[in-house]
């Protein structure tokens, strides 16, 4: 893949940049080591207050760095403003919490013999972050403002279609006052990532992506027993019981499912509802995703933008095809829309069967998967019959069937009556093919920490 801002709106080629060579890929590893020997001992108070400074730059300066992220990827510029208040948000959590979430633990100093006894979190060094397009700022700060607060160093290697935002936001690190090798974007292909996960002085990585990036980078890690936490895909169910608020559920369903065009990893995909609240359901919620409003992603009445590349749309079209072409209905969208740009419309496919490729695999686009179950058993088998376990939610106003799906969903989270969010005091994460580690609140940080027991006699 080109590194290259293409606008998704128009399909045009904006700007190409040049992958670095060997010999500046080089000046960047031993800068990123060099400066984490003198980073690691600044202490919370200086870290704090340069990742404090780069919260404001994100809020001063937010239209700019808006409509890069716009013009690369295409999501909406209320969404891209809404992200980076989001990060500025995060940024400001770890500069107040690290301290706190990073103190000594103590244990039973008398239980070992020992007058003191306790654990010290200690900072790894640099970390490589591979990172997605789809929340280009927010998927590289959740890592950034923990392992710089811990006293890591960042390498980020971002999607190869949003090298301007990946540049912006090591310029506004940089000028919130943070050393100059203390995150670093490398401008390079995922061919390069063996290469640089490999080197001696790249200690841990962390991706966010898909399951086969996931696969091939934990491979590599593997063989260097190096640590890495991974943030994958998700196919998140729905579960809709005949106690809930069906017309709140169906306003959510809409905006879960097509939150960031439709391409969000812990975007609801897969609506499992209880017969008795089916027809009804099925109504409102067919009902709430033609209101959206897909067109010019730089118009604030716009709800949904395009996809952001060609391959992208061209992936949903053959999956909804595969579901049609076996029988399933498609009750709205279902056909891209005419004209340049790279645009889906809000989709909902019902009738599916185990043998469509829907069933099993992630839609990255508009497009809900719509199921009717006899009872709550039925809900959570099919929930959990996915190789993914990211978020999940539920729906119900009865606490039995609350505990039960609480319980039994198979996912890193589980959300009651509301959507799946990342929140920067709640732990975020998943389990089965979404991935393993945690990122966010005090788990977040602690991922890429030394937790060095020490015993003092
Ligand atoms: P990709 O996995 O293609 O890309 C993600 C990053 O990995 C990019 O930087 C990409 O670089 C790099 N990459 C791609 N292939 C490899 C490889 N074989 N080895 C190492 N690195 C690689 O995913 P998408 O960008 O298409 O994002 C969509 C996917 O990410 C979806 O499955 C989605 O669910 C998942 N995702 C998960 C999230 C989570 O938090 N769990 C959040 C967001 C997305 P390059 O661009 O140069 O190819």
């Amino acid at each position: 893949m080109p590194i290259a801002t293409v606008d998704p709106a128009t399909g045009e080629t904006v700007t190409t940049f040049d992958a670095l060579g060997a010999e500046e890929l080089e000046q960047r590893l031993a800068r990123a080591d060099e400066t984490f020997r003198t980073y690691r001992r600044t202490s919370y108070a200086q870290r704090a207050g340069w990742m404090r400074a780069f919260a404001d730059l994100l809020d001063g300066e937010a239209d700019q760095t808006a409509a890069l992220m716009t013009l690369e990827m295409g999501k909406t510029l209320k969404a891209a403003r809404a992200e980076i208040a989001k990060c500025a948000a995060g940024a400001r959590y770890y500069a107040d919490n690290a301290e706190r979430f990073l103190a000594d633990v103590p244990y039973d100093a008398d239980a070992v013999g020992a007058e003191q006894a306790y654990t010290r979190y200690q900072p790894l060094g640099p970390v490589l972050a591979i990172m997605p397009w789809n929340f280009p700022l927010w998927q590289v700060v959740r890592f950034a403002a923990p392992a710089l607060m811990a006293g890591n160093v960042g390498l980020l290697k971002h999607a190869s279609n949003v090298p301007q935002t990946a540049l912006r936001l090591e310029e506004l690190i940089t000028r919130a006052g943070f050393p100059a090798g203390a995150f670093q974007t490398l401008l390079v292909g995922s061919s390069a990532i063996e290469g640089i996960l490999s080197d001696r002085r790249v200690v841990a990585a962390t991706l966010t992506g898909s399951e086969g990036a996931g696969r091939s980078v934990a491979e590599v890690a593997g063989r260097q027993l190096k640590k890495t936490v991974l943030e994958l895909g998700g196919s998140d169910p729905f579960v809709v019981m005949p106690s809930a608020d069906l017309e709140r559920a169906a306003q959510v369903a809409a905006t879960a499912r097509c939150q960031n065009n439709g391409q969000s990893c812990i975007a609801a995909k897969r609506f499992i509802v209880h017969r008795d609240a089916a027809e009804e359901f099925q109504r409102l919620f067919v009902e709430a995703m033609r209101a959206l409003v897909v067109g010019d992603p730089t118009d604030d009445a716009t709800d949904v933008g395009p996809l952001a590349t060609e391959q992208g749309r061209t992936d949903v079209e053959e999956l909804v095809a595969d579901a049609a072409a076996k029988g399933a209905d498609v009750l709205c969208g279902g056909t891209r829309l005419d004209g340049p740009g790279w645009y889906y419309p809000p989709t909902v496919v019902a009738g599916i069967t185990p043998d469509m490729r829907m069933h099993h695999e992630e839609v990255f686009g508009p497009v809900a998967s719509l199921y009717v179950v006899e009872d709550l058993e039925a809900a959570v088998a099919l929930a959990n019959d996915t190789p993914f376990g990211l978020g999940s939610n539920a729906w119900t106003e009865d606490p039995q069937e609350r505990e039960r799906l609480v319980e039994g969903l198979d996912a890193g989270q589980v959300f009651v009556n509301g959507m799946t969010t990342s929140y920067p005091p709640l732990p975020f994460g998943g389990v089965k093919a979404s991935g393993y580690g945690r990122e966010l609140a005090d788990l977040g940080i602690r991922e890429f920490c030394n937790a060095k027991t020490v015993w003092v006699g």
